[in-house]
Formats: structure tokens, C-alpha cells, sequence
């Protein structure tokens, strides 16, 4: 497979419209870098407003003759691109660590997650079933169907450039919808990767499409008429504002935000299994997860060993180039890395202690890379900056708590509610916080519960603006609209005619 950087270094990272690359019309640019090394990689289309008409238009050209193929031959491709991508995962995985950093057989596990969901989407034919009541009122009959709504656009964060598109492009297709992704411009290559499969699997030209850019592309999105709904991942106060901007135009909006995921550690917990889920939900992919765990909720007088046991595994971990033998590689941006690493100094500066200093770690890779090594802080209270904020980056923080009930108002009481974790050998304490906690999705003993794909993804509070949680059934109802009808035949049997009646008698 040809990655679109493979012939030259600097090669500019084009859109993808109607079934082809596209260079656009403006003259904007964005820079991608290597993070492992900090050099410049590539060179990516910026799209103006005009740009995105013209990508939105060849998916409209599309959107007719895709509503109406039939759902044979949509689950058709649909299983083709899951081969596909299954073959290709080694160089998506490849081209996600090239310009996001993380390591590669993290990155593989993105695009295995992106795949589960289109595997699920394989399944249109039955997820696509309405119902059916037959004699609903005498030779009456009732039936419901779903149809697509038209053109979608799809606007993904940096840090799943592969997996966070595939939560909602495959259910948009096999919808019968065609689809507009604006992805990351930090790490823009995985989509065009995954472009040139949906054209081998055979969908046709328009179905899927690529559109480069920042908020001018973002904005126009969001206001043209033809976009009828929009999925979109990101910080918090851009999801609200994508919320309300799309909203105002009309449109169906799920807009998922950030996270300050929670793990209570109760007195009982199995602490070796706590410690290390602590570690590896903490600081894989370098804390730039959406379900990273960022608090660490310890009821007394479970810190000191927890605290213990977490030190012992952090001073293992190895921190470099993904491309190597690491755990964990370099932020995406050597300003995300300075805005992370002030964290630290504002956690000292306001009484925290921090337990390990990740600026003191050693690290396998360039000198020029994008690199902080895993932070753990103790005694953090929540009035603090590195409590209230998303930091998304290797900082874990302690909050000491005196007993589970303090732990679950402290996780009520933040702003947000993707994910949280219970750890545990109490089933009834676990049963309790799974129904109390005000969260989207809740870990017994597992801290980052991202739900497979044939249940749905979503947090609550501001964490997500909206109605559908992202994939799943919740995915096949937001990408199509439901409709019922109410039939007569003349001809079935008596009573057929219904006779003149003015009253709205259903009962018949
Ligand atoms: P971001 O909000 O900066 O960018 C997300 C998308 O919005 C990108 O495509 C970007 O180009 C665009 N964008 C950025 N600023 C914009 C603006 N002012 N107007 C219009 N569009 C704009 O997010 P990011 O830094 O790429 O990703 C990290 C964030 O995403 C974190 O907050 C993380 O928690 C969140 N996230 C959430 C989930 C979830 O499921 N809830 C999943 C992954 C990431």
C-alpha cells in the first residue's frame, strides 16, 4: 500500500474527493512533525471554505445512488474494507506513530478498536430492521424503517487519528450515508490511508471523502446546508461550541468532550491489580487518551501502599521513540509537552507532592523529540489546577479520600463524566457505585471501560453534548432518521374499506 508520504518527506498531505487525492484550491498550509524526533514530516492541505463546498458537493453527488443501494451490497463493502484494513493494520499503525508518537503496538490496538466497529456495521441488514404489526386495527398494518439522512460530516481529535473516525464512519456508510471526515491536522495521514482502502473495497467515488483543516474548514461544516449531521471528538470547549454553532444551523449534533477520569481505590482492592491499572491507564499513549485515568481516588488507608506499589512499576517503565521497545513515546506537540510539564510546577507551586518528576526520566530517542516522561503527584486536594484541569498528558494526581462516600461526591461533583473505575473485591460496594456514580461508562476492577463496539461509547456532563453515545445501536439511530407507516390494501379481507366514520377511532 502506498503511504502518501512514502515518495517525498515533504509531500503535501492532500484531501481525498470523489474517490481520488485532491489538492484543494487554497494556498494555507499546516505542518506535521515526527514527535519521536521533532522534524518536520510533512506538510498538510489546509482547507478554505470554498474547499469544503467543493468536497461536500462530490459527496452529495454521491449521496442518491448510495441511499439507494441495497443493503446486500452495502454490508458487501462493508466486509471488504474490514479485510482490508485487518491486512493494512501494520501500516496505519505505522502512519499513526509517525505523526502522533505513540507506541506502535499501541497504535495497532486503535485500529483493531476502529475495526470491531466495522465489523459490527457488517451486521446492517439486521441492524437496519424495523418493525412490523400486522392488523394494528382491523386489515390495517403499522410498519417503522429507517432511512439515511444524507451527507455527514466527521471532525476527530488528534489522539485516536484512526480509531475515533472509524467509531462513526463505517455506521454512517453502511447507513447509507456519505460521509465527510475532517480529521487532526497534527496527524492527517491515517485518513487517507484508510480513504484509499474504502476505494479498494469498492465504495463508490464520493461515499467517502477527506476534507484537511482547522476551524475555517470546521466552520463551514458546520453552517452548510447539504451537511444534514455532524459526530464530532475533541476538548470540551470546542465540542460546545460545535454543539451550538451546528444545532443553530439545523443539524444533528453529538459532540463528545474531554475527561478527568476518576479510579477509586477502596481499602479492600486487590492493590497489585489496582497498581497496575493505575500505571497502564494513567500513562499509556503518554496520557492523551480521553479515558486515561487522571485521579487517582485512594480511600485511607489505602495510599501509602498504593502510592508504593505504583512508584515500583513507574520506575520500569521505558519512555522513547514508539518505533523502538518502549511503553510509552513523546506528546504530540512541543507546546502540548511545555503546557503539560507547567502542570507540574503549578501542582508544587499549590502543595501537592510530587512524588516523581517526569523531566527526570531517561528517554530512548532524539534529542529533538517531544518528551516528558510519567508524573505522579500525592496530596492533591480538589481546588487545585492539576485536579480541576484536563491536563492530557502523563500526570497522574492522589486525591486522599476518608471513605467511599467522599470518593463518590468528589467524582459527582466534576464538571465532566466520560469514564471512571472502582477497584474493588466488594461486589455490593461496586454494585452501588456503578448505579450512584454520575458517569458515562463505569470499570469494576478494568480502568478505561471503553464499551465494545456493539454497545455504545459516551460520557455524560460535559463530556458530551448531545443525545447518542457514539457507535453501537446508538450509532445506527443517529445516522438515520425512522419513519412509520400506516397501510390499507383494499382487497385483504373484510372491513378492507374502513367505511365513513368521522371519529379517530383507533380501536377498530
Ligand atoms: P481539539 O478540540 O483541539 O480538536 C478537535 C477537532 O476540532 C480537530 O479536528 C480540530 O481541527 C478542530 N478544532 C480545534 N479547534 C477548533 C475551533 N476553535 N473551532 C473549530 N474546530 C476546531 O482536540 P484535540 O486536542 O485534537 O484532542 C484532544 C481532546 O479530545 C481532549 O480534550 C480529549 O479528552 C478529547 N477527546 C475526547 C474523546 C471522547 O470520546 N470524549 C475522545 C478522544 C479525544
Amino acid at each position: 500500500m502506498n503511504h502518501p508520504t512514502d515518495q517525498n518527506a515533504r509531500i503535501t498531505i492532500p484531501h481525498w474527493a470523489g474517490g481520488k487525492p485532491w489538492d484543494g484550491t487554497s494556498t494555507r498550509t499546516g505542518t506535521v512533525h515526527d514527535p519521536a524526533t521533532g522534524e518536520v514530516s510533512g506538510t498538510v492541505a489546509l482547507a478554505s471554505a470554498a474547499d469544503v463546498d467543493e468536497v461536500v458537493a462530490a459527496a452529495s453527488r454521491a449521496a442518491a445512488d448510495w441511499r439507494r443501494a441495497s443493503l446486500t451490497k452495502r454490508a458487501a463493502v462493508l466486509f471488504r474494507f474490514r479485510e482490508l484494513l485487518a491486512q493494512n493494520t501494520d501500516d496505519v499503525a505505522a502512519a499513526i506513530t509517525a505523526e502522533h508518537g505513540k507506541v506502535l503496538s499501541d497504535a495497532a490496538g486503535e485500529v483493531q478498536r476502529g475495526l470491531e466497529v466495522a465489523e459490527f456495521a457488517c451486521g446492517i441488514p439486521h441492524l437496519l430492521k424495523g418493525g412490523f404489526s400486522e392488523n394494528a386495527s382491523t386489515n390495517l398494518d403499522v410498519y417503522s424503517l429507517r432511512q439515511p439522512l444524507g451527507v455527514v460530516a466527521v471532525i476527530s481529535p488528534f489522539n485516536f487519528p484512526a480509531m475515533v473516525p472509524l467509531w462513526f464512519v463505517p455506521i454512517a456508510i453502511a447507513c447509507g450515508n456519505p460521509v465527510v471526515l475532517k480529521p487532526s491536522e497534527k496527524d492527517p495521514s491515517a485518513s487517507l490511508l484508510i480513504a484509499r482502502l474504502w476505494a479498494e473495497a469498492g465504495l463508490p467515488e464520493g461515499v467517502f471523502n477527506v476534507v484537511h483543516g482547522d476551524k475555517e474548514a470546521v466552520d463551514r461544516l458546520l453552517e452548510h446546508d447539504d451537511v444534514k449531521a455532524v459526530s464530532f471528538v475533541g476538548s470540551t470547549p470546542v465540542a460546545r461550541y460545535v454543539y451550538e454553532t451546528a444545532t443553530r444551523h439545523g443539524k444533528r449534533v453529538q459532540a463528545l468532550g474531554g475527561a478527568k477520569n476518576h479510579m477509586v481505590v477502596l481499602p479492600d482492592a486487590d492493590l497489585d491489580l489496582a497498581a497496575d491499572a493505575a500505571v497502564n491507564a494513567g500513562f499509556g499513549s503518554a496520557g492523551e487518551r480521553c479515558m486515561a485515568i487522571s485521579a487517582l481516588v485512594a480511600v485511607e488507608p489505602v495510599a501509602d501502599p498504593l502510592i508504593h506499589k505504583i512508584r515500583e512499576r513507574m520506575a520500569g517503565l521505558r519512555v522513547g521513540d514508539g518505533r523502538r521497545s518502549c511503553d510509552m513515546g513523546p506528546l504530540i506537540t512541543a507546546e502540548h509537552r511545555d503546557r503539560v510539564a507547567s502542570y507540574l510546577d503549578a501542582g508544587v507551586a499549590a502543595g501537592a507532592e510530587l512524588v516523581v518528576d517526569g523531566r527526570q526520566y531517561p528517554i530512548d530517542g532524539a534529542d529533538g523529540g517531544f518528551w516528558l516522561g510519567p508524573s505522579l503527584f500525592d496530596r492533591v486536594t480538589p481546588e487545585m489546577s492539576i485536579y480541576t484541569d484536563e491536563i492530557f498528558g502523563p500526570v497522574l494526581s492522589v486525591v486522599r479520600a476518608d471513605s467511599y462516600d467522599d470518593a463518590l461526591e468528589l467524582v459527582n461533583r466534576n464538571q465532566y463524566g466520560n469514564g471512571t473505575a472502582i477497584f474493588t473485591n466488594d461486589g455490593g460496594a461496586a454494585r452501588r457505585f456503578q448505579s450512584e456514580v454520575e458517569v458515562g461508562m463505569v470499570g469494576v476492577n478494568v480502568p478505561i471501560p471503553v464499551p465494545v463496539a456493539y454497545y455504545s461509547f459516551g460520557g455524560w456532563k460535559s463530556s458530551l453534548f448531545g443525545d447518542s453515545h457514539a457507535y453501537g445501536t446508538d450509532g445506527v439511530h443517529f445516522f438515520t432518521r425512522s419513519k412509520v407507516v400506516t397501510s390499507r390494501w383494499p382487497g385483504s379481507g373484510a372491513g378492507d374499506r374502513g367505511g365513513v366514520s368521522l371519529s379517530f377511532n383507533p380501536t377498530r
